[in-house]
């Protein structure tokens, strides 16, 4: 026989999920009250509303860190942007995946051309061919290709 998972609501997203991934959370309205209210939540929504300076139990340590790391992967919102300022500078682009852990950006503006690496790990380098060192740069260059490059 299967069981139904049991459904509860976050009290902080107010999404339902499964109870077993549930953190309770028993609240004593006052100190000499033998009655708790229990409320549920997911642990990454209580790491969220937790002041950092309050431990939290370290069985939701390795939860939260998961949830973290997950979350410091590659930044989709970052590159998004990035693109998105591309094209509403009118500045022609294409995108290469020529390596396992990253996807290029080839920008082709007049006279240079700039290779914007975009990694899983969430590094982002910047090459710029006119640049006789051929030193990659970080990310705060990208300001200088829409300085000069936008229209
Ligand atoms: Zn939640």
């Amino acid at each position: 026989m299967i069981e139904a998972a049991i459904e509860v609501v976050c009290c902080f997203c107010g999404k339902s999920f499964h109870q077993e991934q549930a953190v309770i959370l028993a609240v004593y309205p006052t100190d000499d009250r033998k009655e708790s209210q229990n409320l549920y939540c997911h642990p990454c929504c209580l790491k969220k509303v937790v002041s950092k300076c309050v431990p939290l139990h370290p069985d939701l340590y390795s939860e939260i860190e998961e949830e973290v790391d997950n979350n410091d992967a590659f930044p989709l919102s970052n590159f998004l942007s990035f693109l998105n300022r591309l094209s509403e500078a009118h500045i022609s682009y294409h995108l290469i995946h020529s390596m396992e852990d990253a996807i290029e950006v080839h920008v082709d503006v007049p006279g240079e051309r700039w290779e914007v690496d975009y990694f899983a790990d969430g590094q982002v380098y910047v090459e710029r061919f006119t640049n006789p060192s051929g030193e990659i740069k970080d990310e705060k260059e990208l300001e200088e290709l829409f300085r000069l490059f936008s229209d």
